[in-house]
């Protein structure tokens, strides 16, 4: 009998997507402004930019410092926090960043790992998990996640990086990338990985190393997708005013997997249309510092956004 407990318990039980990776507190600076200790964090954008498509649920670690007003941006999208760790002495994960007149380019000024380095992830439920992505963090610990995890369910697995790994953790990156279904990596993270300078021969190395799908960000020039011997390719939303680039390439994660994620499928239509979204999700991001503008989106901002890159895109 379906009683209205029942009912709840199911409602409650649907989380098809899970992201583990940083919640940071950032200091960031570019041609257009400056801002010390703002919301960020791999995880952050992902999970916000998912959440307008599916259910989320995060997994990651922070320190008591960090700030509840930040918290707080997490629960007003409903993402679910019962895996957020609160370490009682270490302090939060923090990236200090610059951006020079190239925005596509951000120059690393200091990474501080703190509770990152003790942190030790627990994925509860491991074998309800649909949809997994494996946000930019360290790869030993993207690996612990993955044993979590009950590989003949979960229907997708995607990884995203970046150079302080690549250069730092290689052997452990490329274990885990043996075990992923997808990868998300910029073009110079592409080149890194590969030592490959063309994108689509470097595509064809690292679709030797394990993942069937692989998504190439280029920033303001757009993506590249390859899918098995399939390719794609979709230029960025042109924007007329970048202010920030931090994050974006979390929140085009986050559009694209939260959108395979509510369509419940991994066909090569459906990763076409979830990297639109995703860039389109980008698109957002960057017209202002942290996670601002993403909170100010409303109902149809996404939608109607995603029309006019549909007809600046087709001919
Ligand atoms: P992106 O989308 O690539 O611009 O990612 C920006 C976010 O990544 C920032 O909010 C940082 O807190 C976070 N971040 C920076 N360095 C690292 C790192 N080494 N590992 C994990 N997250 C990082």
């Amino acid at each position: 009998m379906v009683t209205k407990a029942s009912i709840k318990k199911v409602k409650k039980s649907v989380q098809p997507l899970l992201v583990v990776g940083t919640v940071a507190v950032d200091s960031v600076e570019t041609p257009f402004g400056k801002r010390d200790e703002c919301f960020g964090g791999s995880a952050s954008y992902f999970s916000y930019s998912a959440s307008f498509f599916t259910p989320v649920r995060l997994v990651a670690v922070v320190g008591k410092d960090f700030p509840s007003q930040y918290r707080k941006v997490l629960e007003e999208k409903n993402i679910n926090l019962e895996g957020l760790q609160i370490h009682p002495t270490g302090k939060t994960f923090r990236w200090k960043g610059k951006y020079d007149f190239d925005l596509n380019n951000a120059q690393t000024l200091e990474t501080h790992l703190n509770v990152l380095l003790q942190f030790d992830p627990v994925v509860k439920g491991g074998n309800q998990v649909d949809y997994l992505f494996l946000a930019n963090f360290d790869p030993t610990l993207q690996m612990k996640v993955l044993k979590q995890v009950e590989r003949p369910r979960v229907k997708l697995v995607a990884l995203d990086t970046m150079n302080f790994w690549i250069q730092n953790k290689r052997k452990d990156l490329k274990t885990v990338i043996e075990h992923v279904d997808l990868i998300v990596l910029n073009d110079g993270e592409t080149r890194q990985l590969t030592g490959e300078n063309n994108l689509i021969k470097a595509a064809r190395k690292i679709r030797d190393m394990g993942p069937d799908i692989i998504v190439v960000k280029k920033g303001e020039h757009g993506v590249l997708l390859f899918y098995r011997d399939q390719f794609f390719a979709l230029p960025a939303f042109p924007l007329d005013s970048v202010f920030d680039p931090t994050g974006a390439g979390d929140t085009f994660a986050g559009g694209m997997m939260g959108y395979i994620a509510k369509q419940n499928s991994v066909t090569f239509d459906t990763l076409k249309r979830a990297v639109a979204y995703g860039s389109v999700m980008a698109s957002f991001t960057v017209e202002k510092f942290s996670l601002d503008r993403l909170r100010e989106l409303g109902g149809s901002d996404i939608d109607e956004r995603l029309s006019e890159f549909r007809a600046l895109t087709k001919f």
